[in-house]
This record gives C-alpha cells, structure tokens and sequence, in this order.
C-alpha cells in the first residue's frame, strides 16, 4: 500500500538538533540515512521508530505518546517506543527502531536496531490449543501464542474457503479493485496450522475434541472460539438469485466484484455500516446505488445528526435512500418495495445485520446470553475454554455491565488477550472499544460504548467534516466519535483507558 510517510519531511535527525528543540511526549517527524523517522523526548530519554504504522502504512507523526508506546492515528495500532514492537491490534509486525545519542546537547538518530526477537520458546501453557474460525481474533490469538514463545501446537479451523483475511477491507478499497487480492490474506505466523473449508460441527467438553463437519476431530488442551457472527438472510421471494449478495467472506466479496463488472444499478437493502460502505465503493466503480431500509441510516448508533450527515454525505454522491421501506420480492431485474415501487437492479447487496454465532457453544452446555459469557480473562463458564472477538460477550470493567461488539481491533486485541490468558499471564481484558467505518472521503472514528444518551455535545461543523461528538448520559461521557479529527480519538481513547473524567467532559465542548 502507498505509505503517506514516503516522502522525507522535517530536520535530518541523522545530522542532529539540539535536545531543547524536541518537545516532550510529542511525536517530531524527520528522517535520518533516507528514512522517515519519528522523534520522541520522554525526560531525559530519546527514542526513534520508523515512522510508518505497519498495519495500512500511514504516518505515524499525527499519533500520540503514552505509556511508552507511539499510536496510530488511523487505526489505533500501538507500537512499543524502545523496540518498534507492536504491542496492541490491529499492527502486527514492528515498526523500525534506531540507536539514538546524545552529546553536547544535541540528539543524532544512528543506526538501526535489530528487529525485537521473539520470547524463548516455552514450555508453559497447554500442549496444544485449538482455535475455532480463522478470523480476526482468531489471527491475533495464534500471532500473540508465538509471539510469547508457546511451543505447542496451534491450530486454526476455519469454516471459510481461505485463512484470515481482512475483512474491513472488503467493503472498502477491495470493492473499488483499489486493494488487490493480494493485500487481503493475513500473514499466518510460523509453525500454525491454518485448516481451511473446516466447519466445527461439534465442541465435545468432556472428551476435549472439536469435532468437524466431515466427522474428523481434533483434540485440544485449550480451546478457543472465536466464531464471530452469521450474517442474516432476507427471506423474501428471490432471495437466492445469484446476483443477491451478504458481504462478510472473501468469497462473497469476489462475487459481489464480478458482478459489479457488469452492473449498471444496484440495490442496497439496509443501511448500516457494512451496506453504506458498499453503497460507497459502488459509486466509486460508477453503479448506480438505491438504498433501501426501515429506518433513516445509522441514527440508532450514531444519532440524528451523524446519521443525517452521512445521509447527506452519500446523497452527494448520488445515492438514492428508499426510508421506511423493506423488500417484498426480488426479480433478475429488480426489487420490488412493500410500499409498491419497483428498483431495477442487476446487482443486490443485503446488509441487514448479524447475529452472534453461538451455536457450537449453545450445544457444549456453555453459558451465554446474546453472545458467549466469558470472565475478564475471556474464559467460558467451562475451564479451559475461552471467547474472543464478535461472538464473546465480556464483563466491562470501564463501561459497566456486560459488552458484545463487533469491531475488527476488539476482536484481535480480544483474540490477544485470550492467548495471554491460555498462557496463565495475568490480567484482564480491558481495551475500550473502538472502531472506523470510511465513506468517501469521510473517516469516522468511534471510541467507546453508548447504547443509549440522553445528549450529544457536537464540537466543529459535520458539514465540513470536522467534528468531535460527545455521547453523555447525566455527567458520564460514553462514546466520543470524530470525523476528520484522528489525534482526538486517539486522545479519547486514552482518557477512557485512565477514567479521566474531566478529559472526557472536555471532548464535544473545547476539542
Ligand atoms: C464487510 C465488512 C466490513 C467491516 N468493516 C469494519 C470496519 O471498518 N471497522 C471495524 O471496526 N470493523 C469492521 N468490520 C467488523 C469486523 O470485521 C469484525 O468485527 C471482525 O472480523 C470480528 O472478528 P472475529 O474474529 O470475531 O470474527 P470473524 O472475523 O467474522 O471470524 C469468525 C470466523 O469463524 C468462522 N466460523 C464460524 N463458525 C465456525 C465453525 N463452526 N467452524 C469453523 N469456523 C467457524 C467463520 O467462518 C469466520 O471465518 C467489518 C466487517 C465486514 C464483514
């Protein structure tokens, strides 16, 4: 992917600056032996990382600093400050790392450090431990076990044609051909066996066996599932045609690019994150895009007035919304609405929601209530077998209450903390949620978890795209969304991971 760091900006740490021209805790963009690098004082100590996130490329010098880590402004990877490290989703790989000194007053970047080694192998943990789906938290499970050196056997069952891929991007730059196929695939660490097309049928507990769909087992120590969510079907004469299409698979966003091809008018029935997206891409590849829903597009999640703007956001590139609207039928050439209209259409995309897929834990005397129960360190109700990601349903110790998501980061740094957890390091999962939804040239970024508000404070105009909103139930801030305005989710972000009520209160009013 084109990095938006290539090209070489601010002084030559390579030639130095003087040690008072470095702010503390700020990130300074430079370069040193052709690099662009990124600077950062913490008291007496300078550190030097490269300067591009490793997750999708973009610089790094709009992030912030905090507990020795640098974060990305984009998607809110984190990298350790002293090792390059990625230590928190949705970056894996590390970022580079340089010697830096100090003499007479002045700060000179040096050479590059070696790449973080991978922690000694260990014995400790399970002998082996199985992994149900092959998805984001599933990805992030398996890269965190040999990351902190388990040796024992880890296997991914994935019901999906292919391994991990990522998913976000399906309804993104892989609808509009801007991604190739090639940049989907998640790189599988060493030494973890990935099996493809197999369905778990089955979670025998007392026998620690998944057992596939094609009557073969696998035995596990510990297991995770990580299942995430099945996509609802619209039922509705012709339905099944084949260009009606669900986007969550690498498949069904193949399918949706072929027919695309050769589509003139699409119809998108639902207007939730995933359908707007498409809609979207669509646009960009020239079809012409009618919106159907019951209700006006993402006013449940995000409010009136960030459901109004994206509304008008996508109107402004054409798109048509059918608002209090459902599908009665489909044809090979149309879809006809309850309310009588009739919407040609050589391509449908149906985003009508997802449920969590709790049925193999349903079936293993598992509890769950709206998606699997786990503890804070993502354990079942049954030792030894643990959740992450869309499926888990966890108990939040900043939001009160118990949280289900369906976020790409939660799901890996749940994935994350699960493997830490089946390792028997302590500590609870924590991460506040996050997510990032794009439309055009519109990144939103969400921080938090607001089910309900009774207001919402909106700093900076949506119309210009640059906004920060503040969800707020009596004097409690629950979610903070920005658009345009990255550095303030990161901020945000923070301030919920401190519990920095007066920082939260600030969001949505002065920044
Ligand atoms: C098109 C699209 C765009 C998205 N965009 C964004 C975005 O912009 N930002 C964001 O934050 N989130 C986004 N998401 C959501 C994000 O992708 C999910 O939150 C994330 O993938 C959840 O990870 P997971 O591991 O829990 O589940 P998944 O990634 O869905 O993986 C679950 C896997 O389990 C497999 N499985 C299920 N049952 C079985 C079984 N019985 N046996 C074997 N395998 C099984 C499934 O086939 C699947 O491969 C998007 C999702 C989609 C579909």
């Amino acid at each position: 992917m084109a990095s938006d760091a290539d090209e070489l900006q601010g002084p030559d740490f390579g030639e130095g600056l003087p040690s008072e021209e470095i702010a503390e805790g700020v990130p300074l963009l430079g370069h040193a032996g052709g690099e662009a690098i990124i600077l950062v004082r913490s008291g007496a100590d300078f550190f030097a990382v490269g300067a591009t996130c490793t997750h999708y490329s973009t610089s790094l010098a709009g992030g912030i600093v905090s507990d020795a880590m640098l974060r990305c402004p984009l998607h809110h990877a984190c990298f350790d400050l002293s090792t390059g490290e990625a230590r928190r989703a949705p970056a894996f790989a590390p970022i580079a790392s340089y010697l830096v000194e100090v003499r007479d007053g002045r700060v000179r970047v040096g050479a590059r450090k070696p790449e973080p080694a991978v922690r000694a192998r260990t014995a400790e943990g399970p002998a082996s431990v199985v992994i149900v789906g092959a998805g984001a938290a599933a990805y992030a499970a398996a890269d965190t076990l040999r990351r902190e050196g388990f040796s024992g056997i880890v296997t991914l069952l994935g019901a999906e044609e292919t391994g991990p891929v990522d998913r976000p991007n399906l309804s993104k730059e892989y609808l509009t051909g801007e991604a190739p196929e090639e940049w989907m695939p998640l790189a599988i660490p060493a030494g973890v066996e990935v099996r493809t097309g197999a369905r778990v049928a089955e979670i025998d507990v007392a026998g620690r066996r998944a057992v596939l769909a094609d009557g073969s087992a696998v035995s596990w120590d510990a297991l995770l599932l990580a299942t995430g969510v099945e996509v609802v079907k619209l039922d509705v004469p012709g339905s099944d045609l084949p260009h009606v299409h669900t986007l969550r698979t690498l498949a069904d966003g193949k399918a949706i690019v072929a027919n695309a091809r050769n589509a003139k008018r699409a119809v998108v029935v639902g207007a939730g994150f995933i359908g707007l997206e498409a809609a979207a891409s669509l646009r960009k590849l020239g079809v012409s895009v009618d919106v159907v829903a019951p209700a006006p597009p993402l006013e449940k999640v995000l409010g009136p007035e960030v459901g109004a703007f994206l509304k008008r956001v996508h109107e402004d590139h054409g798109v048509v919304f059918h608002l209090g609207e459902s599908v009665a039928s489909i044809s090979p050439t149309a879809v006809r609405l309850k309310g009588g209209a009739e919407l040609p259409a050589d391509l449908v995309v149906v985003g009508i929601g997802v449920r969590p897929a709790t049925g193999l834990a349903e079936a293993a005397g598992l509890r769950t209530d709206r998606g699997i129960l786990v503890d804070e360190r993502l354990e079942t109700s049954t030792k030894g077998i643990f959740a992450a990601g869309d499926v888990a349903r966890w108990r939040d110790p900043i939001f009160g209450g118990t949280l289900r998501v369906e976020h790409w980061v939660v799901a890996e740094r749940m994935g994350a903390a699960a493997a830490r957890a089946i390792l028997g390091r302590p500590g609870a999962f924590r991460d506040v949620p996050f997510f990032w939804s794009a439309h055009y040239d519109v990144f939103l970024a969400y921080v938090g978890h607001a089910e309900r508000w009774d207001r919402i404070d909106v700093h900076g105009s949506l119309a210009a795209k640059d906004a920060t909103l503040a969800y707020r139930e009596g004097d409690r801030t629950l979610a903070v969304v920005t658009i345009g305005r990255d550095r303030i989710g990161l901020l945000a972000e923070l301030a919920f991971e401190r519990g920095d009520r007066s920082a939260l209160d600030s969001f949505g009013r002065s920044s």
